[in-house]
C-alpha cells in the first residue's frame, strides 16, 4: 500500500482530472482523500542471528505478538456483522494458525529473529497461496496482511489499517485487506476506491455490503494526494479530483434522491411502462433468503447451494440437503425459486466433490462436471430437493452450473424432469450461448452467470485483480453472447435471466432488459437499485441502450452510450 503525503494542489486551470475505473457499488460521495495508514516497515532477511541462548525467548515474543494481533481482529470481528464478521474473524484464525506458528518457530529456532521470521514464513505461505490461484489466491492478501500486523507489533510501529478521519473522507488504497475493509466506519469513510482490485475483490463484497460508492481499478490514483478533494461516482466507475464544486454537489443531491427511490422500492420489478422483469436475488441458504424476502426480491434467482457446504469433508446426507433447500423455498411461498446444484470446483472448492491435483482447476472437472466422476453427488441432490419441495409444496426450477455441451444439457434435463422439477442450465461457457437454440430444445429456462462466462470468452481469471478490465461485464463480445443468448429465449418463448454480478448493475440491468433478458438476479443488498432503476425508464428506451451498447468498442463507450440512450 502507497500513501502519498500531500503534494502540489491540482493545477486550477487544467480542470478536474477524471481517473476511470469499475464500478462497482452506485452511489456518489464528495470528500477529502485519505490513505491507508502506518505502511509497515518490513525487516530485510540480513539482520545478524539470534544468540541460541536467547532463542526461547524470541519465540515467546512472537507468540505473544501474533497472540496480541489475534486478539485484535477477534475483537472487532465479535463487534461487527455479516460479511465483515466473517471476514475478520477468518484473519484472526490466520494469526493463530498452526502451520503458520510453526513456519516462523523453525525459522527462530535456526537464529532468525522473531519478525525476520514472520516475514519468511508468511512468504512461503503466500507463494504456496498463489501457486495455488483462484480462491486461494486471494489467502495471499489476507497473510500479507497478517505478516504486517505481527511485524509491527513486534516493532513498535503504529497497527496498519485505515484511518479514521474527523471529516467524512474518500478512501483511496492500493488494494484493501480484508480485515482493513471489514472495520470501516461508513460514517467516517464515504466512498471508497482502489488502483487494483476486480468487482469481485474484498474490497467490492464488503463496500456493497456497507452500501459505500466504490469503484476499483482506477489506473493513476497513486498520483492523487490525501486531502484532495474527490467526487466517487459509483455507478460510472470515476474519481474526479477537485470537481467542479457546484456541479459536484448537484451530483450528490442527485444520487441522494436515487437513494430515497430505493428505500422505497417494494417490487415487483417493472419498466416505468409496465414491462415485468423479475427482480430476484441471490442466496445461499434460508437466512439469505428470508433477508432477500425483506429486501423485496421477488423470487431467488440463484442458490449458490455448495456454499453452505464449505469447509466439509463430507457429502451432506439427503435429508440435511433437503432440510435447508426447504428453508429458503418457505421464505419465498409464492415467488420463484431457481436452486443450482453443487458448483464445486475452482474457486469454490469442496474437499468431498473437488479432484485436488488438477492443473488448471477453472477449465477442469468443476460445475456438473462432478458428476461424471461421482454421478450419485448429483442424483442425491436432486432427490432431496425433490424432497424438499414435496415439504412445501414448491415448484423449484433446478438448474446445473458449467455446462458445455447440449448431451449434457438434455441428460441432465431428463433426471430433473424425472422427479417433477423444472430443468435449465447456467450460460458461463460461450458454447451454450452459441447454441442456445439447440440448448433450449432441452431445457425450460436458461439463466447467463456472467461472472464465469466472461472469464471463459475473455480467457482472463475472474478473480485476478490485474485482468479486471478484461472481466468487465460490458465487454461488447460478453454482450454480444448475453444477446445472443436472450434473442434465442425469445424465439423459443423461453425464459433467460443473469444471475452474475452484471445483474447487480443498475445501468446495465436496463441494457439487459433491452436485450431481452426475462429476469435479473443480484445480492439482496442491490435489488432495491435494480428494482428502482428499471421503473425509471421505459422498455424502448432499453431497447435502445441494449442497442447503442453493443455497438460500442469497448466497456467505458458502452457504458457511456447506454448511458445517453437512457436519458435521451
Ligand atoms: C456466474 O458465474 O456468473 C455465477 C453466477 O456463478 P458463480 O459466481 O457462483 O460462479
Ligand atoms: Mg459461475
Amino acid at each position: 500500500m502507497s500513501s502519498p503525503t500531500p503534494t502540489a494542489l491540482p493545477d486550477a486551470l487544467a480542470g478536474p482530472v477524471v481517473h476511470t475505473g469499475t464500478p462497482v457499488v452506485p452511489g456518489v460521495a464528495l470528500g477529502p482523500v485519505v490513505w491507508p495508514t502506518g505502511v509497515v516497515q518490513l525487516p530485510g532477511s540480513d539482520a545478524a542471528a539470534v544468540p541460541e541462548g536467547e532463542r526461547l525467548a524470541e519465540r515467546a515474543r512472537f507468540a505473544a505478538a501474533a497472540a496480541t494481533v489475534a486478539e485484535r481482529l477477534a475483537e472487532r470481528a465479535a463487534a461487527a456483522t455479516g460479511v465483515s464478521a466473517e471476514v475478520l474473524a477468518t484473519t484472526a484464525g490466520l494469526a493463530r494458525d498452526r502451520g503458520l506458528m510453526s513456519a516462523v518457530e523453525q525459522r527462530i529456532d535456526a537464529g532468525a529473529s522473531a519478525p525476520v521470521a514472520t516475514v519468511a514464513a508468511a512468504q512461503q505461505f503466500v507463494e504456496l497461496f498463489t501457486g495455488l490461484g483462484g480462491v486461494m489466491a486471494e489467502r495471499a492478501t489476507d497473510v500479507r496482511d497478517v505478516r504486517d500486523r505481527i511485524v509491527a507489533q513486534l516493532t513498535g510501529q503504529g497497527e496498519p489499517g485505515v484511518p479514521s478521519p474527523e471529516v467524512p473522507s474518500v478512501l483511496l488504497a492500493d488494494d484493501l485487506a480484508p480485515a482493513d475493509t471489514a472495520g470501516l466506519d461508513p460514517a467516517r469513510i464515504i466512498a471508497l476506491a482502489t488502483r487494483l482490485g476486480g468487482a469481485t475483490s474484498h474490497t467490492a463484497i464488503i463496500a456493497r455490503q456497507l452500501g459505500l460508492p466504490c469503484v476499483v481499478g482506477v489506473g493513476g490514483l497513486a498520483d492523487v494526494p490525501a486531502g484532495a478533494l474527490v467526487l466517487v461516482d459509483g455507478e460510472q466507475g470515476t474519481v474526479t479530483v477537485d470537481p467542479e464544486p457546484v456541479s459536484a454537489r448537484a451530483r450528490v443531491a442527485d444520487a441522494r434522491a436515487v437513494a430515497a427511490a430505493l428505500a422505497r422500492y417494494r417490487g415487483p420489478g417493472a419498466t416505468r411502462d409496465g414491462h415485468p422483469v423479475q427482480v430476484l436475488a441471490n442466496v445461499q441458504d434460508g437466512v439469505g433468503a428470508r433477508a432477500a424476502a425483506g429486501a423485496h426480491a421477488e423470487g431467488v434467482g440463484l442458490l449458490r447451494t455448495e456454499l453452505a457446504f464449505f469447509g466439509r469433508t463430507t457429502e451432506p446426507s439427503v435429508a440435511e440437503q433437503a432440510a435447508g433447500y426447504a428453508e429458503v423455498f418457505a421464505a419465498f411461498p409464492d415467488g420463484k425459486v431457481v436452486l443450482r446444484t453443487l458448483d464445486a470446483g475452482s474457486d469454490k472448492p469442496l474437499a468431498f466433490a473437488t479432484p485436488p491435483d488438477e492443473a488448471n482447476p477453472a477449465l477442469g472437472v468443476r460445475g456438473l462436471r462432478v458428476a461424471r466422476r461421482d454421478p450419485g453427488l448429483l442424483t442425491r441432490q436432486l432427490d432431496a430437493v425433490q424432497q424438499a419441495a414435496r415439504a412445501t409444496g414448491s415448484h423449484p426450477w433446478v438448474m446445473a452450473p458449467m455446462v458445455a455441451t447440449v448431451a449434457e444439457a438434455a441428460d441432465f434435463a431428463a433426471q430433473v424432469r424425472q422427479r417433477g422439477l423444472v430443468p435449465g442450465v447456467m450460460v458461463e461457457v460461450p458454447s451454450v450461448a452459441l447454441l442456445a437454440d439447440r440448448f433450449l430444445e432441452h431445457l425450460d429456462f436458461l439463466s447467463i452467470g456472467t461472472n464465469d462466462l466472461s472469464q471463459y470468452t475473455l480467457a482472463a481469471d475472474r478473480l485476478s485483480a490485474e485482468l479486471a478490465d478484461l472481466t468487465d461485464p460490458w465487454q461488447p463480445a460478453l454482450l454480444a453472447l448475453i444477446r445472443a443468448t436472450a434473442a434465442a429465449g425469445e424465439r423459443a418463448g423461453k425464459p433467460v435471466g443473469v444471475c452474475g454480478e452484471a445483474a447487480a448493475d443498475p445501468l446495465l440491468a436496463c441494457v439487459l432488459v433491452g436485450m431481452g433478458v426475462t429476469s435479473l438476479s443480484c445480492a439482496a443488498s442491490s435489488v432495491a437499485g435494480v428494482g428502482a432503476k428499471l421503473a425509471t425508464v421505459d422498455l424502448a428506451a432499453c431497447r435502445r441502450a441494449a442497442e447503442a451498447a453493443l455497438a460500442a468498442g469497448d466497456p467505458a463507450a458502452a457504458r457511456a452510450a447506454a448511458r445517453a440512450a437512457l436519458s435521451r
